[in-house]
């Protein structure tokens, strides 16, 4: 069946129940939105000339938000809790639903039993015929519960999981036998999915899949008056809940730096009394609807945070409505190796700032990020913001047409089932495509002429270019700084000789190992090693003392997801 578009979101409000606040929220975001979500879509039809989509049979099952999990994060939505997963996945829902999918969506186990065809009750009773979806979203909580209810039938049928995974899972931390041989074992990781199962809020590292989510998009009339009604010396502090204002290191000084310029706001979640945590002279608004924080935002000049949360929705919106977002720079970064917040996490990403994302896809004029252990350097930052104009901006990957776009593109080309799996036989050295030639290009990049018996691959084989990595250091790092991305479908089209050989790679020995940062070459014993288990490829991984190869692949500007072919 063909899948259409949809623009009027009633069932989809009727779908997603009610009952608890967290539903709640989400349907007010989703209404809030839905004038949005349906322009966009009759701009994709159109980008997409109309062509034919399969409509899947997808189940969205959100663990988190299940009593069988505890379900921490309703009792909050009203108290400052964190919202930023609830946004995601009222967006989420919106995106398939709007993409014209056949949607089922589940927020308790029995629900999932019932949708599933799992007789209720019955323990790890295994679902014994084939899979109702071809697709089903999820979480960890959710992926624990259906291992508990649908037993050993979830090994066959997970190569349909998509799991929404905010911080990302890295291929050392996925692979069980490997994580705990090396010590990548933590309470998450070790499901053995292809990483790209793993869908992250922000695109982190190339491992996983981009889901991201949405924010409010401005017309040029609304950016005009924008402009004309910004306050210049308003600022508005990130962080609502008081804990995260607790005032370590420092925080109060620079909000009195602040103060000294500007108005300073907040929108402090309290009960009765204004939180401690709180200086006087900061106007608090309370938890604020997300509606009047768009407001909010639509006056203020500045967005600043003081180093938590980490990676939010909150400095997009802020950016998408004129503010300069003002931030901590972390030296050294924050990791699952350093920091609290992070410890037990599957990822050792180094998380450079508050919001990396906001550093380093944004960046100046809108994003300010700088060493707050520097007085004077924060002081100059906020002379420069009060005097800098900037416009709305909103990255084409974060609009409710870029989301469509790219989760269209991943329902219909990833496929973890078929042409991904099995993977070719791992110890035979050279799995070398009919079809492929590799050549050097001008750049010194190896990129590949492709022909018509080219094996299928998603992104096509034509976005590739080649190269190896400096010492220590990973592909992300590596193909970032060419301004292409790694793309890890594609090491298993470069895990071989030829491509070592390609690259000028002189081996005296070639390995077959279990190691996430092979391919690659060590550089002071010419040992080369190739990758024997093919959950391993990384772009993530690195190692002193060795050079990797690096699949690298271009993007579309603004949606560093989709190759420029990917469509
Ligand atoms: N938000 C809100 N009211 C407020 C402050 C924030 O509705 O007073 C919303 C905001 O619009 C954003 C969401 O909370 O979409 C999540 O924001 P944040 O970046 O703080 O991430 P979190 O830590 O909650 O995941």
């Amino acid at each position: 069946r063909q899948a259409a578009f949809r623009t009027d979101l009633g069932t989809l409000l009727d779908q997603v129940g009610t009952g608890k606040e967290s539903l709640s929220f989400m349907k007010r975001r989703i209404r809030r939105l839905a004038a949005q979500w349906a322009t966009a879509a009759q701009r994709l039809d159109l980008k997409l000339r109309r062509r034919w989509r399969e409509q899947k049979k997808i189940l969205v099952h959100v663990g988190f938000l299940t009593e069988e999990s505890g379900d921490v994060f309703s009792p909050k939505v009203l108290k400052g809790g964190p919202l930023g997963e609830m946004v995601q996945w009222a967006d989420i829902l919106t995106a398939l639903y709007v993409l014209g999918h056949n949607l089922k969506i589940s927020v308790s186990v029995k629900e999932l039993q019932g949708f599933l065809g799992v007789p209720p009750g019955r323990g790890s009773c295994p679902l014994t015929g084939p899979l109702p979806f071809d697709l089903i979203y999820t979480d960890y909580h959710g992926l624990q519960q259906m291992k508990q209810h649908m037993g050993l039938s979830l090994k066959k049928h997970k190569c349909h999981i998509r799991v929404i995974d905010t911080f990302g899972t890295e291929p050392a931390y996925n692979h069980e036998e490997y994580a705990t041989l090396h010590g990548y074992r933590t309470n998450w990781g070790y499901w053995n999915l292809n990483t790209r199962q793993y869908m992250t809020m922000f695109p982190h590292t190339p491992d996983n899949s981009f889901m991201g989510f949405v924010s409010e998009e401005l017309n040029e009339t609304e950016k005009h008056n924008i402009q004309q009604n910004k306050v210049k010396n308003m600022a508005v502090v990130y962080g609502k809940e008081a804990s995260m204002w607790k005032l370590s290191q420092g925080k109060e000084k620079f909000l009195e730096i602040l103060h000294r310029y500007m108005e300073v706001h907040g929108t402090v979640y309290y009960e009765t009394q204004r939180p401690p945590e709180v200086p006087a002279f900061v106007k608090n608004h309370g938890l604020l609807p997300q509606q009047d924080l768009q407001q909010l935002l639509r006056k203020a000049k500045l967005f600043i945070g003081f180093g938590f949360p980490y990676e939010g929705p909150a400095p997009l919106e802020a950016i998408a409505n004129g503010c300069i977002f003002l931030q901590p720079k972390f030296h050294p970064p924050h990791s699952s190796l350093n920091h609290e917040f992070f410890r037990g996490k599957p990822t050792s990403r180094e998380v450079s700032s508050q919001h990396p994302y906001a550093e380093q896809y944004i960046g100046r004029p809108h994003v300010m990020t700088v060493d707050y252990n520097n007085s004077e350097e924060f002081e100059t930052a906020v002379h420069e913001i009060m005097r800098t104009k900037v416009d709305p901006y909103l990255p084409y990957e974060y609009t409710c047409e870029g989301m469509l776009e790219r989760v269209h593109a991943y329902i219909q080309y990833q496929d973890f089932c078929g042409v991904e799996a099995p993977f070719p036989p791992a110890n035979i050295s050279v799995v070398w495509p009919g079809g492929l030639f590799m050549q050097m290009g001008d750049s010194g990049l190896v990129s590949w002429v492709v022909n018509s018996t080219a094996p299928p691959c998603w992104p096509p084989l034509s976005a590739l270019r080649l190269t190896i990595s400096a010492e220590g250091q990973s592909c992300v790092d590596t193909c970032r700084s060419l301004d292409l991305v790694c793309e890890p479908a594609f090491f298993r089209f470069v895990n071989n000789k030829e491509a070592l050989s390609k690259l000028q790679v002189q081996c005296e020995v070639v390995e077959f190992e279990m190691n996430h940062i092979f391919p690659a070459f060590s550089t002071t014993a010419r040992e080369c090693g190739l990758q024997k288990e093919p959950l391993l490829f990384s772009c993530a991984g690195f190692g002193a003392k060795y050079r990797r190869v690096c699949p690298c692949r271009d993007f579309r500007k603004g949606q560093v997801a989709l190759c420029q072919d990917c469509l």
